[in-house]
């Protein structure tokens, strides 16, 4: 295996500080810096020098094309491949790229999501540089991109893509959380930004095997296969010895993404058998967002390369742990401080309990959009269903933080639980300082030590939607936090009034106890919480009027923009469970159906073959009524499933579309399953048409 030297391959892609430090003229470099720092927009003169630069590097590396890399509403990213290539008009060509090709593009947009924002008549979408995500070189066998990352809008301006909405909440954030440090005495301070980690759960099964199940092909999930004789109960994958190939894989994943400049840090097996996890080291939240798109995508297109597909559904296989990422989100300064760092004693922390208590009302009041902004139809299968978060959004903060928050409801605050030493019991091994926020797994929404976790999120999704939405409800309680500490007479008690009053009103959605038990759903329910249990339920959050009176305040999201994501989730909601439906009928039709029947035919000629010599034909006359028995139920499920999804397919009205899809389809899904499962069962392994979930899951290398 080629070894590689961390050091000489990081950022090796990367149109990073040090590349522009020493392509550009000084005088650019240092005004692309100071456009970069405070968000000021390019002149066409430093876009031009800029330009240049970067297409010298790119060719010097190999690179024969370039792109504008943005993320439309679809979830995935998107690409259009331009080659540097101008005729010289002596019928040869030049390498050229342009200033204004780098800041801008255009292009037929009228195939992406728009929710209704661009007609198709007004066909053009634009893109426009983000500078404060850096250009990158993409590899494939094909050779090398130029991908420059930008955002997606339309002819009149309304993002059509996930990431504009990201840069505005960074801003609102920023302003808020600014005016609260100015507040506080702190001068030195020019920008806070979202900080994010995302950690990223998949699968990896074999390719072979992949081949031949076409429901994972169409919908990236099973919809058939019974339970092997051994799921996850033993716990023996969690955290257990990786195997050679998956180790194989993830030695080259590692390497594509560092070269990207992609911090990837930390790789372990998770619960379920195959699957496994890749966190890497924090960043701001817009180049986390870009970076976790790559790291799905290198994922996807580094697994063939072992005989190996990462299946990133939420839930790939029923009745083993699905799939999620956890957004780890804090608030850092430009001076390097973690504003989410309660040091010491958290009580004497003034500013940090007020940040706290900030989320806390944010998280209260905006559950809804939380929820939302982890709805996609395959987390459907996953949330609350005994192994993510559960539903309910509730935060866990620990001992010392609860007691605090519990002293200044009382009205009287005095000291900080330490963490205690903790002793092992064997004299050789060195005694333990315990953490004092203790791990709590089944929370949705946990401090942990110096960050906010939001594990809700599903692990195909993109993170750039909860992360405008934690930024943009965090913002509006400092707005409004800042409103009242610039009139107080008296700043130290005004702040300890917020901080007092915050916490009496939305202590309810602190919740440290077990997230997964039924009598959690009852208390929720006790307190007020919403349980939106599906992406159906969530969704109308996105356009409530609390909603877009938000958005509007914090220049986020205008009602029009809204109303489009609620649209295009309706649709992507419609679109899979409708894909899933067809994809369950063709199986059954083609595969299962046939099997089964094949096998009927076998023991039906055993039947009369043992008729025949006149012995007992009991065992197998009972066998074959099994199977016709679970046959006709297959069949007539399967025919009601068909007549169903002609009718939706009739409805042009999206949201009573995802309705039906919801009410009808999905229950006559569950149906068509337990026969077929059943049959499983029943016929000859042999004569089975693809590969089951013992096959699946317990691939030998
Ligand atoms: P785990 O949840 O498995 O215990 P860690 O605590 O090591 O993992 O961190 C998980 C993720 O949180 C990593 O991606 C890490 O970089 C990120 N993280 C750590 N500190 C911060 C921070 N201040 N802001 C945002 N993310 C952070
Ligand atoms: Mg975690």
């Amino acid at each position: 295996m080629e070894k590689i030297s961390l050091s000489e391959i990081y950022g090796l892609n990367v149109f990073n500080d040090a590349v522009m430090q020493e392509r550009l003229p000084k005088k650019v470099y240092q005004e692309l810096k100071s456009i970069i720092k405070s968000g000021t927009t390019l002149s066409a003169s430093v876009a031009e020098v800029v330009a240049n630069a970067m297409k010298d590097w790119a060719i010097d590396k190999g690179a024969t094309h370039y792109t504008h890399w943005f993320q439309p509403m679809t979830g995935v990213t998107a690409e259009k491949h331009e080659a540097f290539l101008t005729p010289d008009g002596m019928g040869g060509a030049i390498a050229e790229f342009s200033g204004k090709e780098l800041i801008n593009g255009e292009s037929d947009a009228s195939s992406f999501p728009s929710g209704g924002l661009r007609s198709t008549f007004e066909a053009r979408g634009y893109t426009a540089w983000d500078c404060t995500s850096p250009a990158f070189l993409k590899e494939d066998a094909s050779g090398l991109t130029l991908c420059i990352p930008t955002v997606f809008c339309s002819y009149t301006g309304e993002a059509l893509d996930k990431k504009t909405p990201l840069l505005r909440a960074n801003d609102a954030l920023n302003h808020q959380a600014l005016r609260i440090l100015r507040l506080f005495g702190d001068t030195q301070t020019q920008r806070v930004e979202a900080s994010v980690g995302a950690e990223q759960e998949y699968f990896l099964i074999d390719k072979e095997m992949y081949k031949k199940r076409k429901d994972i092909i169409f919908t990236g999930r099973t919809l058939f296969g019974a339970m092997p004789p051994k799921g996850q109960e033993l716990d023996d994958h969690y955290y257990g010895t990786l195997r050679e190939r998956v180790s194989l894989f993830m030695h080259e994943l590692n390497r594509e993404l560092w070269k990207l400049g992609i911090p990837a840090k930390t790789q372990h097996n998770e619960v379920a058998p195959c699957q496994h996890e890749l966190a890497p080291i924090f960043t701001n939240a817009n180049t986390a967002t870009d970076n976790n798109q790559l790291i799905m995508e290198t994922m996807k297109r580094v697994a063939p390369h072992f005989g190996l597909v990462c299946l990133l559904n939420e839930k790939p296989f029923a009745g083993v742990n699905g799939s999620g990422k956890h957004d780890n989100w804090s608030m850092t300064t430009d001076t390097g401080k973690n504003l989410l760092d309660p040091g010491k004693n958290p009580h004497e922390n003034k500013l940090f309990l007020l940040l706290l208590v900030a989320v806390l009302k944010a998280v209260d009041v905006h559950a809804d959009l939380l929820r939302v902004s982890a709805a996609c139809p395959g987390n459907d299968h996953r949330l609350g269903a005994q192994e993510a978060p559960p539903a309910i959004i509730s935060i866990f903060l620990g001992d010392q933080l609860e007691d605090i928050l519990q002293q200044i409801d009382g009205g009287c605050l005095s000291n900080s639980i330490q963490g205690e030493e903790m002793s092992i019991g064997a004299s050789t091994l060195p005694s333990l300082k315990k953490d004092v926020t203790d791990r709590n797994r089944t929370s949705p929404f946990a401090f942990t030590g110096n960050k906010f976790e939001f594990r809700m999120v599903g692990s195909s999704d993109s993170i750039a939607c909860p992360n405008y939405i934690i930024n943009t409800i965090v913002a509006d309680s400092l707005c409004d936090f800042a409103d009242r500490l610039e009139k107080a007479k008296d700043f130290d008690s005004e702040v300890m009034t917020i901080i007092q009053e915050t916490i009496r009103e939305h202590k309810r959605i602190v919740f440290n106890g077990n997230g997964y038990s039924e009598e959690w759903v009852k208390e929720a329910e006790r307190r007020g919480l919403p349980n939106i249990t599906c992406m159906l339920e969530a969704i109308p959050a996105i356009r409530s009027e609390k909603a877009i009176a938000l958005f509007e305040k914090h220049g986020v999201l205008t009602r029009e923009e809204c109303e489009a994501r609620a649209e295009i989730l309706y649709e992507e909601y419609a679109k899979q469970i409708i894909i899933e439906a067809k994809s369950m009928v063709d199986i059954v039709m083609k595969q299962i159906s046939p099997a089964a029947l094949t096998c009927s035919d076998k023991v039906a000629q055993t039947v009369l073959r043992l008729k025949e010599a006149g012995v007992s034909c009991d065992s197998a006359l009972h066998r074959l009524q099994k199977l016709t028995e679970e046959q006709n139920a297959l069949d007539s499920a399967t025919a009601e499933l068909s007549a169903a999804l002609e009718k939706v397919q009739s409805m042009d009205q999206i949201e009573e579309a995802a309705s039906y899809c919801r009410h009808t389809l999905f229950p006559l899904m569950a149906k068509v399953r337990k026969p077929a499962d059943a049959l499983e069962f029943l016929v000859d392994k042999k004569d089975w048409p693809f590969p089951t979930y013992g096959d699946l899951l317990y691939y030998i290398d």
